[in-house]
């Protein structure tokens, strides 16, 4: 089942709109325009997910944008970070250049991220600020994207309060972006376009990738876990797979480029391969695969402990160029409020799974995700999450507290934990995480790690800073040009969320 439209309608038009507040403007213009449904993008049929590889840009839009600019602002995870290098990629191939500056921009696109309260605020906060940019320069395109935009409550707010935005487009749409932006710009009328679709997959579209030593690739999109508190299921689609030659090409080819580290992205990477029909592949095969090829260091997130089986854990136990981090979000730590999350695992099985992980691999260092205060979580309920914290001993952890989604179930559950509780709670919670990070931190002083250099350090531009292949952070002296590339540093120095350095040139045992 799927809904597609596109809404036409002139700035005149739209002015008189953004009187009205209340209304829902996804009824007035239901002739022509079918609106974002979370409705009709939760339904999970039998069409098949459909392989496209017929990408390309208009003859008449290939060099619309020479001599003008772009601005991309992303929001969220490395899924929209990804989408942001595929937008980019299309703009360049259409003539336009990016730009660091909103002022000097031609089109700026927000990248949304809908997964908490305060990460849509950020948005419409932005859009605010932005409405002045636009008023200097009128013949600027001002697009929204990415998760928001599949939301039916955030396009009727854009419509009915913020007209400076010239468009908006889903995460299904990504695709449509030359077309979009030609009927944006000639017609100079508001678009907006958004599939609420299972989703498809688009094979040759190009990318700008940020920089030449990191590199995402997606091996899935979309998510059938529908866990009560997510959006992600309705704003990205169905769980489909990439077929493996695609993207044991596109690995391959980042390895020509040179590129150090290749970070394989999905939601749910653990249900990688579960949809197709005439292949019996999953993440575990994936991984022998790729990590036969020549590139350093390969990584993958987000796992989910429920897919998360044996022949996986095989393929990690080889070692090699796989990276001895594991990013394993557990969400809670008692099996109630686990199961009121729909998460379909227990305390106890994830514990197994972290057990039988930490047997394979002994020096995988583990992170996780966290949320605080589901609704009418106990204090009791909540101090098993601190002691499932304590018994896995996390490296790091990234914390929430639960934010309601509308038309998500969890939105529906009547809850009586009060907010300075559930703010306590996390503060209680990341002091524990913190002591377990610095201990474990202190660990590696007097190490000699490998370090993948990324940069300079912000705060300093004399440091260079990059990450061990467990994901931590290292700071040391040494000279630029080791950029991009894999140095030995020995650790003096551990502090919670990072270490500090030496550079090492002699050959030493290295530890991670
Ligand atoms: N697919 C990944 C998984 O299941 O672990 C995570 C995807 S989500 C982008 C990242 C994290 O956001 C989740 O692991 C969860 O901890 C958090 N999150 C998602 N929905 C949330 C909500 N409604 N309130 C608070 N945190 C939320
Ligand atoms: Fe959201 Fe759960 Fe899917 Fe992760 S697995 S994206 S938390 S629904």
């Amino acid at each position: 089942m799927r809904s597609e439209g596109v809404l036409d309608t002139t700035k005149d038009n739209h002015k008189e709109l953004a009187n009205d507040k209340k209304r829902d403007y996804s009824q007035y213009f239901q002739t022509t325009y079918a609106p974002p449904s979370l409705k009709d993008a939760k339904k999970r049929g039998k069409e098949q997910v459909q392989i496209l590889k017929d990408f390309s840009i208009p003859e008449n839009l290939k060099d619309i944008g020479v001599g003008k600019k772009f601005y991309i602002r992303t929001y969220g995870c490395q899924m929209n970070e990804h989408d942001t290098e595929v937008m980019a990629g299309i703009l360049n191939e259409m003539g336009y250049e990016t730009t660091d500056s909103t002022e000097d921009a031609d089109i700026i696109l927000l990248n949304t991220c809908a997964i908490r309260e305060n990460a849509e605020n950020k948005v419409f906060g932005e859009l605010g600020h932005l409405k002045h940019t636009k008023a200097n320069n009128p013949n600027l395109l001002l697009g929204v994207c990415g998760c928001m935009s599949q939301e039916e409550s955030v396009v009727n707010r854009i419509l009915s309060t913020y007209p400076q935005v010239d468009m908006i487009f889903g995460t299904h749409n990504i695709h449509r972006l030359p077309q979009i932006i030609e009927n944006a710009l000639f017609s100079k009328e508001m678009v907006v376009e958004v599939w609420s679709k299972e989703g498809d997959i688009v094979e040759n579209l190009p990318r700008k990738r940020k920089g030449n030593v990191k590199g995402w690739v997606n091996i899935m999109y979309g998510c059938d876990k529908f866990c009560t508190y997510c959006i992600v299921p309705y704003t990205r689609g169905k769980e489909r797979s990439r077929h493996p030659q695609d993207i044991i090409e596109e690995v391959r080819q980042l390895a020509r480029e040179g590129y150090k580290e290749v970070t394989l992205l999905g939601q749910n990477v653990n249900a990688y391969g579960k949809d197709f029909e005439d292949l019996d592949y999953g993440l575990g095969d994936l991984m022998d695969e790729i990590r036969k090829i020549d590139i350093p260091r390969l990584r993958f997130t987000t796992s989910h402990p429920r897919d998360f089986d044996d022949r996986l854990i095989e393929v990690l136990a080889k070692g090699g160029n796989i990276v001895d981090h594991i990013h394993l979000p557990v969400q809670h730590g008692n099996s109630d409020i686990l199961k009121l999350m729909a998460r379909k695992y227990t305390r106890e099985h994830y514990l197994e799974l972290v057990g039988k992980i930490k047997a394979a691999v002994p020096n995988a260092a583990l992170t996780t995700d966290i949320i605080v205060g589901f609704p009418n979580e106990t204090e009791e309920q909540f101090e098993e999450t601190l002691s499932l914290v304590k018994e896995v001993e996390y490296d790091a952890a990234y914390t929430f507290i639960y934010s309601p989604r509308e038309g998500t179930p969890a939105a529906k559950m009547v809850d009586n934990v009060p907010m300075e509780v559930k703010r306590e709670r996390l503060q209680r919670l990341n002091a524990v995480l913190n002591d377990i990070s610095l201990e474990k931190n202190k660990a590696y002083v007097g190490k000699v790690v490998e370090v993948l250099v990324e940069g300079e350090s912000k705060k300093n531009p004399n440091v260079l800073t990059g990450h061990t292949g467990s994901n931590k952070v290292v700071n040391f002296k040494a000279p630029k040009h080791l950029i991009g590339e894999i140095v030995k540093v020995r650790v003096t120095d551990a502090k919670t969320w990072n270490l500090g350095g030496e550079w090492v040139e002699e050959k030493s045992e290295v530890v991670s």
